[in-house]
């Protein structure tokens, strides 16, 4: 016997590849695989089919085919979101569409300081382009080799030069973008004033895919750091490393670039993904700084950072550290940053946050939340780390190595209870950079004020009356009356 759900998908296949073309359309479970599973491998599902157009008036013909149809549709960039926002919902009718073969730079104009790029971009591919020019493109983050800046403006994404340039929405002039009934908001200026009426690009910015599909942007430059400083330092709190940050704000002029707290057992964790990485500073301080001062023109940054060093530790904030002194010492400083994450991953399922709140209230948010879950998780530990100059701070639970996966559900349940009930009293965010998505939907939803759930319910249901776009992530959205 043939199920109803079965004919209905071989007949939304058939019609999505007569009318799109079998170029376009992927269908078979292996070839949509990678599309339908998330970064960490936590999540797999699947899709009516993945849709690859190649340029503009592609993805609307997509949009209208499927809206057409009554199938929805998950944008997906590199497909490196934590919080299952480029990820089908399991047995659903619905189809991934993916960027990444609209990956081509449209300009990059050096005079202007702007460049436009299409959505499917790789952001490392786009930052080197750019740099080749002179130019420097500021988003920075561990994903940059795969994700796409399509994705990086639909999650508002942060990094670790946010603290000198902001998060992505700084960074942005203006869009294109799809629309759920298939025409095309063409936003795509590179005027760095144009204060005419309501700015419409924010809409789609942090949207994670709800409102329309990113297809190109227009990007702000600065001009290239050739100057750049990173030091590893040790200290003795999490409360002397945001004493660090204040002094480097004010000492240097603002040119601090990057300030990534690390504890000690980042070490640990980076030598287990990492065997051969050296580590140049003793391990046994109870807290790390990854700093980086960067500049371009007539400013001597290398003379900048060693005259703050000296200060510092000579004031005691700072007891020990680390200045590289070529580029490879840099990179092997930030890849210990960039090991600790998958020395997570190599530990097994955990819980991972990604919460912020006020930077004064930092050393003492994470001291309650990690008391917090240590009696609520007993054998647990936790690993706070990240931005901290934002207030930003992944305070990550790790389960006992003994833990059954059931257990560790559990616990993972737990900690993020215990963590969540201490950040509410902080009037902190579960989400400082990474988003909503499917994953942190429930916490996000608990959390709305009457009022903000009325604005963001109209605002979709005007955009796209269907709830075509991305269904499940951010907010179940009630259907139009
Ligand atoms: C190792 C690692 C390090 C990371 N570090 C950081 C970090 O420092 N800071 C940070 O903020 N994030 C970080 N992330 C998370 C992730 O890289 C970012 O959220 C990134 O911006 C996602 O881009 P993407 O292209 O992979 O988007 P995807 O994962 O493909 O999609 C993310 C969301 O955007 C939507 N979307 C994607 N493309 C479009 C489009 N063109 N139009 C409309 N909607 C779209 C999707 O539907 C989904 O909801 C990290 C991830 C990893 C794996």
């Amino acid at each position: 016997m043939i199920h109803e759900t079965t004919a209905s998908m071989a007949e939304w296949r058939v019609k999505l590849r007569s009318r799109l073309g079998d170029d376009i359309v992927l269908s078979e479970s292996a070839d949509m695989l990678p599309y339908c599973r998330d970064w960490h491998g936590d999540v797999t599902s699947n899709a009516v089919a993945v849709l690859r157009p190649r340029s503009t008036e592609q993805v609307a013909q997509a949009v209208k085919l499927c809206s057409e149809l009554g199938l929805s549709i998950v944008p997906q960039g590199g497909n490196t979101g934590l919080v299952l926002g480029a990820v089908p919902d399991a047995d659903a009718n619905q189809v991934v569409l993916s960027l990444e073969r609209m990956n081509r730079i449209r300009q990059i104009d050096a005079d202007d300081f702007s460049a436009v790029v299409e959505a499917g971009c790789i952001l490392s591919e786009l930052k080197d382009a750019i740099a080749e020019k002179g130019m420097f493109f500021p988003l920075a983050l561990g994903a940059q080799g795969t994700c796409r800046i399509g994705g990086n403006v639909s999650t508002n994404a942060g990094g670790i030069n946010v603290l000198r340039y902001g998060m992505t929405r700084e960074l942005i002039f203006g869009l294109e973008v799809v629309l759920p009934d298939g025409s095309i908001f063409d936003g795509l200026s590179t005027l760095r004033k144009d204060n005419r009426g309501i700015d419409l690009k924010q809409l789609f910015i942090g949207a994670e895919g709800t409102l329309g599909i990113i297809t190109a942007v227009s990007v702000k430059l600065t001009p290239y750091p050739d100057q750049v400083a990173t030091a590893l330092l040790g200290l003795a709190s999490l409360d002397d490393a945001i004493k660090l940050f204040r002094r480097a704000r004010r000492d240097c002029c603002d040119l601090m670039s990057a300030f990534e707290f690390m504890p000690p057992l980042a070490f640990t964790l980076a030598k287990e993904a990492m065997p051969d990485l050296p580590i140049p500073i003793a391990a046994d301080y109870p807290a790390y700084v990854l700093m980086e001062i960067s500049g371009s023109g007539l400013v001597d940054i290398d003379d900048l950072m060693g005259r703050f060093l000296e200060a510092v530790m000579e004031e005691g904030i700072v007891l020990d550290g680390t200045l590289a002194a070529s580029q490879t010492q840099a990179r092997n400083l930030w890849l210990i940053r960039e090991g600790m994450n998958e020395g997570q991953a190599k530990r097994g399922m955990h819980l991972r946050t990604d919460v912020s709140v006020k930077l004064s209230q930092l050393a003492d948010f994470v001291a309650e939340a990690e008391r917090a879950v240590a009696e609520a998780v007993p054998g647990s530990t936790c690993v706070s780390y990240g931005h901290v100059g934002d207030g930003n701070v992944h305070l990550n639970v790790l389960p006992a190595a003994e833990a059954e996966p059931e257990q560790r559900l559990e616990q993972i349940y737990v900690a993020k209870g215990a963590i969540n009930a201490v950040l509410d009293r902080y009037q902190g965010s579960i989400s400082a950079e990474h988003g909503i998505g499917r994953l942190k939907r429930g916490d996000f939803e608990a959390r709305l004020s009457p009022v903000r759930r009325h604005l963001l319910t109209a605002l979709k249901q005007a955009i796209d009356p269907g709830m075509v776009m991305n269904p499940g992530c951010q907010l179940n959205f009630p259907a139009n009356s």
